[in-house]
């Protein structure tokens, strides 16, 4: 008898049949004698349609009461699925994250998970029931409702089954795996039997939404080894875990495109010491994530001048500009500019590490195709490039072809 944690995505819990047929899966693994505990997301196009009514408010609503409206969409499918488990003779409990003891920091909007006393989960389970839980949500101590970032519920997931030392984690979508590129994109992208946690971040933090990026974070930390899986047929997923030897042998894992991201560019920034940690300061004290960032060679006498490019999240782009437009005076730029149009594109791989001439063969395949260049970064196993979005749907099929052949 395991004790097993489930997840289902947006897609497969759409609307009431779509729900009937997760039960029926949930109903299966308990009548095998398991335990269970059911994290599920909002029904698709739910938290992006809260996002677009808020909006209409107001661009830039307060972030606690954001959260208030956005846990709404988990709160409607725990009870939903609850209920379509008594309709088959199921004994089960919704609880929503603040009720199964998940405990964040107060960052609306993307609160970090601080710890979780699961008593109730457990006492629930004990009885015999089936306990769903609320994806994407928490609570602070004060007893504020916070959400954990886009996707978060892959985290909610992760974190209980750390938390409740489950046997086995599953995270079930609307494809069968993690693939060598998104499906959607690259038609011929391949399913990988196993991947590493490294491998997965970087996929994550590149764009591939399949896995919230701080849900694997968490994975690696803790070592929760999870499989991702479909939950509309029963095919083998993708196990994602720690690093193996051989997993080294294959030089490049996976494509991804992240056409998430927005570049504003600060021009006519004075360069001197102390700028950019004023800029980036106040970026992080807002709690918005930088991503890349290039520094142009500076020109000028008397204080020379540069122009610096990084890019944010989209949903952050105008606090973000906020931000910068009020750090005006202090440090004296000429203007600011956004470019919503680019697209990151990333190549992963560990076998990266022992291979050379990888990022010489991705620019040199990009220039063949007449992309410019935008921005660049890299890690060890990870090199990405920023280019103009509408070029970076094609760029990352041509990409998948000369690395992944397919
Ligand atoms: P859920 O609602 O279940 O959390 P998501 O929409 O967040 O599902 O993630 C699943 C989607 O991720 C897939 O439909 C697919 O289009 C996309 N995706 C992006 N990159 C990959 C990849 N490398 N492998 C598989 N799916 C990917
Ligand atoms: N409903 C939330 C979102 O759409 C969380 C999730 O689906 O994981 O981002
Ligand atoms: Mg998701």
């Amino acid at each position: 008898m395991a004790l097993i944690v489930q997840k289902y995505g947006g897609t497969s819990v759409g609307n009431t049949e779509r729900i009937k047929n997760v039960v029926a899966r949930v109903a299966k693994y308990r009548a095998e004698g398991h335990r269970l505990v059911v994290v599920v997301s909002a029904m698709s196009g739910v938290t992006d349609n809260l996002i677009k009514l808020a909006k209409e408010i107001m661009p830039l609503p307060s972030e606690r009461e954001m959260d208030m409206l956005l846990a709404t969409g988990e709160q409607t499918t725990i009870a939903l699925a609850a209920m379509a488990l008594h309709a088959i003779g199921v004994p089960a409990v919704s609880l929503t994250g603040a009720q199964a003891g998940i405990v964040t920091d107060g960052v609306h909007t993307k609160a970090k998970i601080q710890n979780i006393t699961p008593k109730r989960v457990h006492a629930l389970l004990d009885g015999g029931q089936v306990v769903i839980v609320a994806g994407f949500q928490g609570e602070t101590l004060e007893g504020q409702i916070t959400t954990l970032g886009r996707g978060g519920s892959d985290l909610t997931a992760i974190a209980l089954a750390a938390a409740l030392k489950a046997d086995l984690c599953q995270i079930y979508t609307d494809v069968d795996g993690v693939y060598t590129a998104d499906p959607r994109i690259v038609p011929g992208a391949r399913k990988l039997s196993e991947i590493s946690y490294d491998e997965m971040l970087e996929l994550a933090g590149a764009g591939a939404k399949i896995m919230q990026l701080r849900s694997v974070e968490f994975a690696k930390k803790f070592g929760v080894i999870f499989e991702v899986r479909s939950s509309l047929n029963d095919n083998p997923g993708t196990i994602v875990k720690e690093e193996t030897k051989s997993m080294e042998d294959v030089v490049i894992r996976g494509v991804s495109l992240d056409k998430n991201q927005a570049k504003v560019t600060l021009i006519g920034v004075p360069d001197r010491p102390g700028t950019a940690a004023s800029i980036f300061k106040a970026l992080a004290e807002a709690a918005i994530n930088v991503d890349m960032i290039v520094q142009n060679v500076s020109h000028g006498s008397g204080t020379p001048t540069t122009d610096l490019s990084f890019t944010v999240d989209k949903p952050d782009l105008l606090k973000a500009q906020k931000v910068i437009e009020g750090l005006k005076k202090e440090i004296g730029f000429r203007q600011v500019t956004a470019n919503e149009a680019i697209g990151k594109l990333s190549i992963v791989g560990v076998g990266m590490r022992s291979h050379s001439g990888i990022a010489a063969r991705m620019f040199d395949t990009l220039a063949r195709e007449g992309i410019n260049i935008d921005m660049i970064s890299t890690s060890e196993i990870k090199i990405s490039v920023a280019i103009d979005l509408a070029k970076a749907e094609h760029a990352t099929r041509v990409l998948h072809q000369v690395f992944l052949g397919a």
